[in-house]
């Protein structure tokens, strides 16, 4: 992979950096007035250190990012200087948020163009984004010399070091939802892991026969009792928790993705939080990675209590399950 090192003198030159300030936002008024406010600011604050080392080395940066929450980067700007520790003027301005142009989910060369105008090189540090085949991530990498920043970095070489460490020790947990992103996962992890736990709705269709998966595989783990709710498993069940909980104790490297149950009820939250109190007590190296993941240990007060905190969701999701990801492509990564 190109790297932030490998750029040269950049003092004096115009950088193009993807950055990633995709957070979620709260509308509130007060005083008659529409305030929209920043409510989770993890991931701003995960692209300082990159946006300042740019700075520090003389470059001039043009910050490139998209939002889904709203339209328009307009009324976040005074958050966003504040926690980024810039005032956007000369030496760093950010672009209009790039999904409000079509040409950005359809990695149109042209808007690429658009977006590099001006500069000299391109820098991605937006992990989050590296899964998508779009033009702020994948064309305008091709259009100019193309560098990962030290974020992405960071992430690829944790992830990485997961995947290539040996199968003693290592525990997997998948949980969540998304059942069509975990389960290849699970199948890249098999062999990679000595052990891999699944709650959640994957585990339910793991259950139900809905997948390729083998559930006769001893390094699978799946529940035997659950919480239920008008016939749905909703939370993995006391029995469960206990030997799920109990793979973290003797393991040196831990992944987790996914909360075990419909963790935002208080009924079906036990089986998740006593994961994180488990991944968190053991000692392991660990990492974990999903926005509902994360909200879940955030809210437990347990976050600091991991090694390492991934941006990515989806894009972690792929990394781990071995897929070749396009915006990593674009800084010549291949994932193991
Ligand atoms: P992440 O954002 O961490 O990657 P997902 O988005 O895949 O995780 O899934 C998170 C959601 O999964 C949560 O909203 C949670 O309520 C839900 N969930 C977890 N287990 C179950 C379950 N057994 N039944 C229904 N929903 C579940
Ligand atoms: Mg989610």
């Amino acid at each position: 992979m190109r790297t932030l090192d490998q750029a040269g003198d950049l003092k004096g030159t115009k950088v193009l950096m993807r950055t990633d300030f995709d957070v979620p936002i709260e509308e509130v008024t007060r005083n008659e007035k529409r305030e929209t406010k920043i409510l989770e600011a993890f991931r701003i604050e995960k692209q300082k250190e990159t946006l300042h080392y740019l700075l520090d080395h003389g470059a001039s940066v043009v910050l490139a990012a998209h939002i889904s929450a709203v339209p328009s980067f307009e009324p976040l700007k005074p958050q966003l200087e504040q926690l980024l520790g810039v005032t956007f003027g000369e030496d760093v301005t950010l672009l209009e948020n790039t999904r409000q142009n079509p040409g950005e989910e359809a990695n149109d060369e042209a808007f690429a163009r658009e977006l590099v105008a001006g500069c000299d090189i391109y820098v991605n540090n937006a992990f989050a984004v590296c899964h998508r085949e779009h033009a702020s991530v994948v064309a305008a990498a091709t259009l100019l010399p193309a560098y990962a920043g030290l974020l992405i970095k960071e992430e690829t070489d944790m992830l990485s070091q997961f995947i290539d460490a040996p199968v003693q020790n290592k525990v997997v947990y998948i949980g969540g939802a998304k059942a069509s992103t975990k389960i290849p996962v699970i199948e890249h992890l098999i062999e990679r892991a000595e052990h891999i736990a699944v709650g959640g709705v994957a585990a339910n269709e793991i259950l139900a026969g809905n997948t390729n998966i083998d559930t006769k595989n001893t390094k699978l783990h799946l529940p035997t009792d659950f919480v239920m709710d008008a016939g749905i498993a909703l939370d993995i069940g006391p029995e469960s928790t206990r030997s799920f909980a109990a793979l973290a104790t003797g393991a040196s490297l831990i992944v987790w993705n996914g909360p075990m149950g419909r963790f935002e009820d208080a009924r079906f939250m036990a089986g998740t939080e006593a994961i994180a109190r488990a991944i968190a007590a053991s000692g392991a190296l660990s990492i974990v990675g999903g926005g509902d993941t994360i909200s879940a240990v955030d809210a437990l007060g347990l976050l600091d209590k991991f090694t390492f905190v991934s941006t990515g969701g989806g894009a972690m999701l792929a990394f781990l399950a071995g897929t070749q990801l396009p915006g990593l492509k674009a800084l010549g990564y291949y994932t193991p």
